[in-house]
């Protein structure tokens, strides 16, 4: 019957699955893939420059040689030689750190699903950049958790502004548990948090019995050689950082992790443990052969200028075709560029109308939890090529010229 639910369960469920929501991205999935839309939408690795033969070879050998191991059951905080070359990796961001203190999770999502799990209740508050990672609102929401947006500019997340956050909080009796910060080449906004910002961010947070939850995917896929040191690097006590193999190598392997200090990364680990027994032996050691063998810097280095390429392809066509009033950041690495339209635009309401123009976008009001947003859209141009990124552009600002006629 129309207007029914068939859903025979639906007394039954527990009441955070109120909060759990279809990711506006996942629901784009669908019609952004198909080959005659240009997809602006999805955050995508452009993985057709990774060495694929190299790797089936290397994978193969993993299976021949180690299989007993690699097929098998393992840690619930991952393999060891992984964590080591973890610390590695993070050293590039001045972070100090001991295998022991790494977590490895299926991707840096489930670095964020667990810590939330270990530090909020329902209504507890996490103070987030205002806008912030679609993935991360959803399992705040998924664990009924609150998020207070925190303004930011172009050098990132205003220090005043976290303050006068954490007193309004206070002040109404709610309880503050977490930053949740993505200080580099921020999704969505672009923006990287500057240095100077980022020791009074830390000592803001400390200060006020906070924890920062730094969450860095992005940082080694900076267009300048500048090392964009870690707000963990100097502040090891109050901060648990989040790294990601996804945009640096392959995000269908699903490894992440999470370095905590000592007593969090217990709790980590039980959670982990709670919830998929150990990450996927396999795909740990996959990686592990593949920094241990393969030029893995200069595989950066090369995505470092794709990236760049399709970043400047993208900023000429937005300076050549966008309807005067419209703004965008220039970010300095990572995957998007956030453009505001002129006041009377609505980007949610717009996209079907852009994907019937074979254009799609990331609606802005996906990435704030108060629905804030809706002049605002999340471009990346990480996947298509300059080519099609310019079309996509040029089509973008066609149904923008429509809506100026209606
Ligand atoms: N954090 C941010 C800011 C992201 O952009 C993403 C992926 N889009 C993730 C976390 C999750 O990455 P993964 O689970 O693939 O490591």
């Amino acid at each position: 019957m129309p207007g029914t639910s068939l859903d025979q369960h639906r007394d039954r469920y527990a009441q955070r699955t109120e909060g759990m929501r279809a990711s506006a991205i996942r629901a784009l999935f669908a019609v952004a893939n198909r080959p005659e839309v240009v997809s602006l939408a999805g955050g995508m690795p452009y993985l057709q420059s990774l060495p694929l033969d190299g790797l089936a070879e290397e994978f193969g050998q993993l299976v021949a040689k180690d299989g007993l191991v690699a097929l098998q059951y393992g840690s619930g905080q991952g393999i060891p030689e992984l964590r080591e070359q973890i610390c590695q990796v993070m050293a590039l961001e001045g972070i100090k750190a001991h295998p022991d203190d790494v977590v490895v999770t299926v991707g840096s999502q489930m670095a964020l699903d667990l810590t939330t799990r270990i530090f909020c209740d329902p209504g507890d508050v996490i103070l987030a950049e205002a806008p912030s990672y679609v993935g991360a609102l959803g399992t705040f929401s998924a664990y009924q958790a609150q998020v207070v947006h925190v303004a930011m500019d172009d050098d990132g997340l205003i220090p005043e502004a976290l303050v006068a956050a954490i007193e309004q909080c206070r002040a109404a009796g709610r309880r503050v548990k977490l930053l949740y910060t993505i200080p580099n080449f921020q999704n969505p906004a672009g923006v990287t948090l500057s240095e100077a910002r980022r020791p009074v961010i830390a000592e803001i947070c400390r200060s006020a019995g906070v924890t920062v939850l730094e969450d860095n995917p992005y940082g080694l896929l900076g267009f300048d050689s500048t090392m964009r040191r870690a707000i963990r690097a100097d502040d090891p006590d109050n901060v648990i950082y989040l790294g990601s193999f996804s945009k640096t190598f392959a995000p269908g392997l699903r490894v992440g992790w999470a370095l905590a200090p000592h007593a969090v990364r217990e709790k980590l680990v039980l959670a982990n443990e709670s919830t998929t027994l150990n990450p996927p032996v396999f795909n740990q050691m996959a990686i592990s052969r593949y920094l241990a063998t393969f030029d893995w810097q200069s595989q950066i280095k090369a995505y470092r200028q794709t990236y760049l390429e399709r970043r400047d392809a993208m900023l000429g066509a937005l300076a050549a075709h966008m309807p005067e009033g419209t703004t965008w950041t220039v970010p300095d690495g990572g995957f998007y560029v956030w453009v505001t339209l002129p006041e009377g635009f609505d980007s949610a309401a717009m996209l079907p109308r852009a994907v019937s123009a074979r254009v799609a976008y990331v609606p802005g009001t996906a990435f704030y939890a108060d629905q804030l947003g809706s002049r605002q859209l999340r471009l990346s141009y990480c996947f298509p090529t300059p080519e099609r990124i310019v079309e996509g552009v040029r089509r973008l600002a066609g149904v923008l010229d429509g809506e100026l006629e209606v």
